[in-house]
């Protein structure tokens, strides 16, 4: 039977990554992926090629690689978030202080790079090699592969990092005391287009996220490359007037679009072909605990994947790879089992916190970011921010231009919201923000961290 030193399921950004650094310390990593590899043709995973924002701690854990060089290229700064009314008047949130920014940056060609860095180093990728089961008694994996059929696979180590619907963490729900949490939100998503114009241009503000935000369902908008826009449309399953199950037909997808995000309509000439053509893709929560038995462990998606609304999933998963190699730095490569068991006890309440950050800003998106009043909110923070940049930094800032634990972060985010809401509650507060006691507010906070 062949054995495998460690063996890593699943070749998506996190499992290639992983790969990489455990490559780089002279380990023989193999990697089996479900999937063909898509390198070959031109990217595009039945349209779902959604592309995502990289920020902070994704960068991390990418330099610590020695990639970020390689992946710039790749990315267009968004340097915040630019609000399209049902008027198609614009407002636009910066995400942070002058010069940060989230990278809109392609799933697919983001993926291809991180492979192809993967081999360079000497990373073996068996591609269309699908892990049906894993023994965790015998650390054994049961490959499928469609040339040689099923094969048997020892391995030293294993690490799923096979996502949302991980075969290892298939394996672990038969164990005892393993604890696992799912909920499936009400929502679901497809993606949309907008191209470059005629004249080859960008059709609206390339560095930012474009949102339209309407209560119960919203569209957003990243720049690519190629000067066209990814969309996104998230819309309740059923149950709504606007809702998956509503849209039936071309009047009914134009309809909607005319009516509640006209200035998108006007940019979108593919709509109807890409709404009834692409997938409805559900988003799902999942937590789930002990991530690791023996000498077999879960990371990224496997072990906690989150919906999509702080734009965290992958970079929350890189900053597990940084993680756990810093644990292999202090404690090496011959006693797996220890550096498994303190990277799930570090890293479990951090996770926790942003899947829960991430269910809460779903909210803020789809509905509050359209109230004028959410955006002096986010004024008062900033000026808060500015005045007193170590005492106030806004949850924003600390979940996405930091490396703050999640947790700590979210525990100050707690503080800071309700005294925030007590702000927020002087009727004059429109008007009057400017002229405001931040000193006070500061010592409020203060007073409410000593508690
Ligand atoms: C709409 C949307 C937008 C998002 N936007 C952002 C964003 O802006 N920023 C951000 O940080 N995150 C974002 N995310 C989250 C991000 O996509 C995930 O957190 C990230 O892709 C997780 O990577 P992963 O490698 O853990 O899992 P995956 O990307 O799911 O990769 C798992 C890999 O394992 C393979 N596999 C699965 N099962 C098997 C098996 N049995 N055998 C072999 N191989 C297998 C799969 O084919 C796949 O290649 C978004 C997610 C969604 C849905």
């Amino acid at each position: 039977m062949k054995k495998n030193e460690i063996s890593i399921l699943g070749s998506g950004l996190i499992g290639s990554l992983l790969s990489i650094y455990l490559k780089k310390r002279g380990l023989d990593v193999h990697v089996y992926e479900k999937r063909a590899d898509n390198r070959k043709g031109e990217y595009k995973e039945e349209g779902r090629s959604i592309n995502m924002a990289l920020s902070d701690r994704g960068w991390k854990a990418l330099e610590k690689a020695g990639l970020k060089e390689k992946v710039l290229p790749l990315t267009i700064p968004m340097y915040g978030r630019k609000i399209h009314d049902e008027h198609g008047n614009t407002s636009f949130m910066p995400y942070g202080k002058e010069g940060q920014a989230i990278y809109s940056i392609s799933r697919g060609k983001f993926n291809h790079l991180l492979m192809d860095e993967a081999e360079k180093e000497g990373v073996q990728i068996h591609f269309e090699h699908k892990i049906e089961e894993v023994d965790l008694r015998l650390n054994e994996l049961s490959v499928n592969n469609p040339e040689n059929g099923s094969e048997t696979i020892s391995s030293e180590v294993i690490i799923g990092a096979d996502g949302a619907y991980s075969s290892l963490r298939n394996a672990m729900l038969k164990q005892v005391r393993f604890n696992y949490k799912q909920e499936y939100i009400s929502h679901g998503y497809k993606e949309l287009s907008i191209p470059a114009t005629k004249e080859g241009e960008f059709a609206m503000d390339p560095n930012a996220l474009h949102i339209w935000p309407r209560g119960s369902f919203m569209l957003i908008a990243l720049p690519n490359p190629d000067k066209s826009f990814t969309c996104t449309l998230f819309l309740p399953f059923q149950g709504e007037r606007v809702s998956f199950e509503n849209i039936r037909d071309e009047k009914d997808i134009k309809g909607i679009f005319q009516n509640y995000f006209h200035d998108a309509f006007l940019l979108m000439p593919n709509l109807v072909k890409e709404f009834f053509g692409n997938p409805t893709s559900s988003l799902i929560n999942i937590e789930c605990y002990p991530w690791m038995l023996n000498k077999a462990m879960l990371i990224g998606d496997a072990s906690h994947a989150m919906v999509p609304f702080y734009g965290q999933g992958m970079n929350c998963g890189f900053e597990d790879c940084y993680i756990l190699d810093g644990l292999i730095d202090k404690i090496g490569t011959t006693a797996w089992e220890l550096v498994f068991a303190k990277f799930q006890k570090i890293r479990k309440p951090d996770t926790d916190a942003i899947c829960q950050l991430a269910l809460e800003n779903f909210e803020e998106m789809k509905n509050e970011v359209a109230d004028p009043k959410f955006l002096v909110r986010k004024n008062i923070e900033a000026r808060l921010h500015s005045l007193y940049p170590r005492e106030w930094v806004p949850l924003y800032t600390m979940v996405t231009f930091s490396d703050m634990p999640y947790s700590e972060a979210y525990a100050q985010g707690k503080l800071q919201e309700a005294i925030m809401d007590k702000v927020m509650r002087d009727p004059l507060i429109t008007q009057n923000w400017n002229k405001m006691d931040y000193e006070d507010i500061i010592n409020q906070l203060d007073k409410a961290k000593s508690v």
